[in-house]
């Protein structure tokens, strides 16, 4: 099989709610998210999408995305694409970094993979572990009664994890992690996710404040160093994110004690084939993960279904369900929150067809390598 052809289009994707805020200030009112065709020789076209959260959560942003596609494309066309481990050596040879921009290609690559062997990706994986994977449902950054209210909404949507956007000023996060906290039943999960937005003096006093209360910690400063430094003074099981971009960082935070869960996205990892990596030293080191990307629509939500249902269910801590998030339908076939899970499909590859109306024509192709 050859790579022959590489179609890239720009989807807008509203939300539901009309806005998602997180730590200082930051937010988002419609993502902007890319997806990409693999063409080949033979007929099959694999399917990836990233989707940054707005250009100030990790060094990442959309229009980075296509630019870095642009450059790249052009050095893949010829390759086998389902030789993911020569794609993935050939991406980082012609394009030092950019973790993000190759996220789309490798998982295209997957799906290309699946379809080309008539298995869908979680089995290619490690086969599919359990019923369903459960989903937690983000809590956009509000005021501390307003975030309690919406508990039961989610609840009602069959979420029994919540995760609280927190990083703000301390006093009043102190009060949305109490407020909500105040609603939950016994068996529910609540993180509150400071989104690196706290200084290590603000991160502890919070912690001091919320002692008795059971509550996840997930990157409460900006820093390895900062967190870990926070991670020494609390009690609280405690969540590292942004930090852990790649399998230095795990290994080392794994090494220190540095977390009890871990936060792995597809794109920030740069695509499947690494973030399995990844997953697989936590696995081993029994470390759980939460399985997602920093955002999408309906193919990298079928992702992180492939991804998190062939991940034991023990490690499972979450996984999210993006498409339940926005308005629009860009793909067929990708699997739908019910109640509060997921499952990955069992057609082959991510198991998803886009719709090519709502894609538009392609911000860039390349052809070649026939
Ligand atoms: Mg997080």
């Amino acid at each position: 099989m050859r790579l022959t052809g590489i179609r890239v289009f720009r989807v807008e994707l509203p939300l539901r709610e009309g806005r998602y805020a997180w730590s200082g200030g930051k937010s988002v009112d419609v993502f902007d998210s890319t997806v990409v065709a693999l063409d080949t020789d033979a007929g099959l076209t694999g399917w990836g999408e990233v989707c940054p959260l707005g250009p100030v959560y990790l060094p990442a942003y959309a229009a980075g995305a296509r630019s870095g596609l642009g450059e790249l494309g052009p050095q893949l066309l010829g390759l086998d694409p389902t030789d993911l481990g020569v794609l993935n050596h050939t991406m980082d040879r012609v394009l030092k970094g950019h973790a993000y921009v190759k996220s789309a290609i490798d998982m295209a690559a997957w799906d290309l993979l699946g379809r080309a062997c008539g298995r869908p990706v979680a089995s290619l994986l490690g086969g599919r572990h359990g019923e369903a994977v459960e989903l937690y449902r983000a809590i956009s950054q509000d005021r501390p009664e307003a975030m309690a209210s919406r508990v039961a909404g989610y609840r009602a949507e069959g979420y029994r994890r919540f995760q609280l956007k927190v990083g703000g000023d301390p006093d009043t996060d102190i009060e949305r992690i109490r407020a909500v906290r105040a609603v939950l039943t016994t068996g529910e999960v609540l993180v509150a996710d400071a989104n690196t937005g706290w200084l290590p003096h603000q991160a502890l006093r919070v912690v001091r404040a919320v002692r008795d209360v059971d509550v996840y910690i997930e990157q409460p400063c900006a820093t390895f160093e900062e967190c870990l430094a926070v991670r020494r003074a609390t009690d609280h099981p405690f969540v590292l994110d942004e930090s852990i971009q790649d399998l230095g960082v795990l290994l080392r935070a794994l090494e220190l004690g540095a977390m009890d869960v871990v936060n792995l996205k597809i794109s920030k990892l740069g695509g499947l084939t690494r973030t399995r990596l990844l997953r697989d030293v936590c696995v081993e080191r029994g470390i759980a993960m939460t399985l997602e990307d920093s955002w999408g629509g309906d193919i990298v939500t079928a992702a992180i279904a492939h991804l998190a249902h062939s991940t034991p269910e023990a490690l499972r801590f979450s996984a999210t369900d993006f498409n339940s998030y926005g308005t629009r339908e860009v793909a067929r076939g990708a699997p739908r929150r019910e109640g509060g899970v997921m499952r990955a499909g069992s057609a082959p590859g991510l198991g998803v067809e886009p719709l090519e109306d709502v894609l538009g024509p392609p911000v860039l192709h390349f052809r070649g390598g026939e």
